[in-house]
């Protein structure tokens, strides 16, 4: 018997939920690409890029995922040879320096782990350490989707700054872009990239990259340069060359009502609706808790994100909750990846959420919980509801 029937809820960390009128803006036919309403459209999202960033700079828009968008960054503005440093925190900003090594620059990691943020004051240390300014870039994630950490980008840009040192500040906001701030000038960061479909609500298939002037300086002088991948070549004045060949037309007519759904409910509200379903999420953990074999996996509170919350199964089978979820009530949870598989799971809160569909994948992680005689602290769901019925005004 299941209770599956009904609309599908994907609640994994990307791709997201993809709102109805994204999808319906999607649905027309092709048009000129040389002439005629694309090019203004390619305009007006090149500049609200830019402003989903918080920058005055570049930006630029691929035909790619996010691994195409790191690739992107890194060409642009390293040569081969080149030393960088990764922040770890997780698994993606290694995953980004395993981009780089592959090209053949030299990558250095700063020592982190799965369960905390960077330390800003590590790195400031490190950069001091760095006599001869070696370090060419400093890589680094806003929010890791493995592990669920949010990094305090500010306090990393200030550390930089601290020291002296002259690396670029390059950000991995894929799965916070949309979701909660990015101040990207306010906080030094020179190169910044994103992706379609996370917080941007958009189907996977568009990379997006932002640059500043320093960054665009040192790119002249970039050996790994690429023709698809090269700034410059984007740069230039025919519409043909934004994106290195044919538009993808529909991801832009997809984005274009995504950001506008994003504006229309204003970007302070868009993150307050994101950091307040992800307290409700972590209310219910915390409740869940209390049978000591639910847990969570960021071990401070104040560096768990508001996007993606990896919740640690002690002693018991993730899998076989996700699948209860799935195959009983229709609700797709994210499974636990690197050193967390098999350890853990994860639910999204990212994008197009509301109350009713994070409450709903609460109450039926519960019910998972109790089917599956997992220990948990009961009312988990009720705590979450309790949390918005505080914060939520009537
Ligand atoms: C999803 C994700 C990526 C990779 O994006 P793809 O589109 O899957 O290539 C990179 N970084 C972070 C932080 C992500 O969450």
């Amino acid at each position: 018997m299941s209770v599956r029937a009904g609309r599908e809820f994907l609640a994994i960390p990307g791709p997201t939920t993809v709102p109805d009128e994204v999808l319906r803006a999607m649905h027309r036919p092709a048009v000129d690409i040389y002439s005629g309403p694309l090019l203004q459209l390619t305009d007006s999202l090149l500049k609200d890029v830019a402003r989903v960033f918080n920058t005055k700079g570049r930006s630029y828009i691929y035909i790619s995922n996010g691994h195409g968008a790191w690739e992107a960054s890194l060409t642009n503005v390293l040569s081969k040879g080149d030393k960088i440093l990764v922040l770890e925190s997780g698994r993606f900003a290694l995953g980004w320096g395993d981009s780089a090594r592959r090209m053949g620059v030299e990558v250095e990691i700063l020592k982190g782990d799965m369960r905390r943020a960077v330390r800003p004051e590590e790195v400031e240390k490190r950069l001091r350490d760095d006599k001869g300014g070696t370090i060419k870039a400093i890589l680094v994630v806003q929010i890791d989707t493995a592990s669920g950490v949010v990094n305090d980008i500010a306090a990393i840009g200030q550390a930089i700054r601290a020291a002296g040192h002259h690396a670029l500040l390059m950000v991995d906001a894929v799965a916070s872009l949309g979701c909660m701030p990015f101040e990207m000038d306010k906080w030094g960061v020179d190169v910044a990239m994103s992706g379609s479909q996370k917080g941007m609500m958009t189907p996977p298939g568009l990379g997006l990259v932002v640059a500043n002037d320093r960054a665009r300086e040192v790119h002249r002088k970039a050996g790994l340069r690429t023709p698809y991948w090269d700034w410059t070549e984007r740069e230039g004045d025919q519409h043909y060359q934004k994106y290195a060949g044919t538009p993808p037309e529909h991801l832009l007519f997809g984005l274009r009502q995504a950001l506008d759904l994003l504006f229309q409910e204003g970007l302070d509200n868009v993150h307050r609706r994101h950091a307040l379903l992800a307290e409700a999420v972590r209310r219910a953990v915390g409740v869940w808790a209390e049978g000591q074999a639910v847990g969570f996996n960021i071990l401070e509170p104040s560096e768990r994100c508001d996007t993606v919350t990896t919740v640690l199964l002690n002693g018991r089978d993730p899998e076989q909750l996700r699948a209860y979820c799935n195959e009983k009530c229709g609700v797709i949870l994210g499974h636990g990846i690197g050193e967390l598989s098999g350890k853990a799971f994860r639910v999204a809160h990212m994008g197009h959420v509301n109350a009713p569909m994070i409450l709903g994948t609460l109450s039926v992680i519960e019910m998972a919980l109790g089917a599956l005689q997992i220990p948990h602290g009961k009312g988990g769901t009720q705590a979450a509801i309790e949390w918005l019925a505080q914060e939520v005004k009537a």
